[in-house]
């Protein structure tokens, strides 16, 4: 079956900077797609390659089995795309802007109102408001429904949630998983780790580099060492500590605890007995499994040495 996207050793770079380099992957049709990694990491310069916005410097992009830069228009056509930036026309009212992107595409609201209808219902109520006076969440489902009037069969979503509230990102994802179930292929960006799981398969971007592409499952399995959560009073000199001990071979901040390796031979239990001779009261140590930040974390640290 042909995929939605397929992508051989793309590279781009703005002057100096490795924006992508060799980057090489597929999304598959009907996929949930996500692209993690945090700002300047490469994202929207991908989707922009793919969206057709942009040239690479090296490599070949498919979208829908179509080349990137020789069917260009054809392309425009068949995909959706929700940029990074707020995209709407600030003065038009939410209905005009809609209307709008429907004319362009050649189709009617009304036509394809089935794909947008649970998401426009929830900003119908506000439609003649202009959409610069749109709260962030309701901002971001119109420009969804924007880049869904036109019935695109490979959607691509930069960055949909950043700023946006938490209620407002869980709902957004809901959305996500039923527009997959009406058979769109999605492609979405995302600086938030903890988002990565609500995803089919991701690829950890960094630098430009793909530092893994796989199912978020796969990529927690494979952490590969045990992972200890670990917690004092004193977090500062706790970090301090921990970063002055040869045994302990990373350490990173995750909430209220700092998330710990040990080297091979050491155990956590000679852990403990150390920095209570230290002095360190209120001491949780314990056994946790990795999220993909922990995984992140490890990869960029290995891609690093
Ligand atoms: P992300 O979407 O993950 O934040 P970008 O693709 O926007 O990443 O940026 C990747 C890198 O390329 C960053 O270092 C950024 O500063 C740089 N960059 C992006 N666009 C331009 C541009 N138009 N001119 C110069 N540098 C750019």
């Amino acid at each position: 079956m042909m995929k939605a996207v397929q992508v051989e050793h793309i590279s781009k770079s703005y002057g100096k900077v490795m924006a992508l380099q060799d980057i090489s992957f597929e999304v598959n049709r009907g996929e949930l797609f996500g692209i993690i990694g945090p700002d300047g990491a490469g994202k929207s310069t991908l989707f922009r390659i793919l969206t057709t916005l942009l040239l690479p410097a090296g490599g070949t992009a498919k979208v829908d089995g179509l080349d990137t830069v020789k069917d260009f228009k054809e392309i425009r056509k068949r995909v959706g795309y929700m940029p990074g930036k707020f995209s709407l026309y600030q003065d038009l009212s939410v209905e005009e802007n809609l209307t709008f992107f429907a004319t362009v595409f050649q189709t009617t609201i009304q036509e394809n109102y089935h794909l947008i209808e649970d998401i426009y219902k929830q900003i119908e109520p506000f439609k003649t408001r202009k959409a610069g006076a749109l709260s962030g969440g309701m901002k971001q489902k119109l420009a969804l429904c924007c880049a869904l009037i036109h019935k695109p069969s490979v959607l691509f979503l930069d960055e949909p949630t950043t700023g946006v509230d938490p209620v407002s990102r869980k709902e957004f994802w809901e959305m996500l998983k039923r527009l997959k179930q009406q058979g769109i292929s999605i492609l979405v960006s995302t600086p938030y780790m903890d988002e990565a799981t609500l995803c089919d398969r991701i690829a950890l971007i960094r630098q430009g580099k793909f530092l893994n592409i796989d199912t978020p499952e796969h990529i927690m399995d494979a952490f590969g060492t045990d992972l200890w959560a670990i917690r004092a009073q004193n977090m500062y000199a706790l970090l301090q500590d921990l970063r002055a001990n040869e045994q302990v071979l990373s350490s990173f901040g995750f909430g209220d605890m700092h998330h710990i390796t040990l080297k091979e031979g050491y155990s956590a239990a000679q852990l403990r007995c150390e920095l209570e001779e230290k002095g360190h009261k209120g001491l949780l140590l314990e056994s946790v499994r990795p999220n993909i930040e922990d995984c992140y974390m490890k990869l960029a640290s290995q891609e690093h040495e």
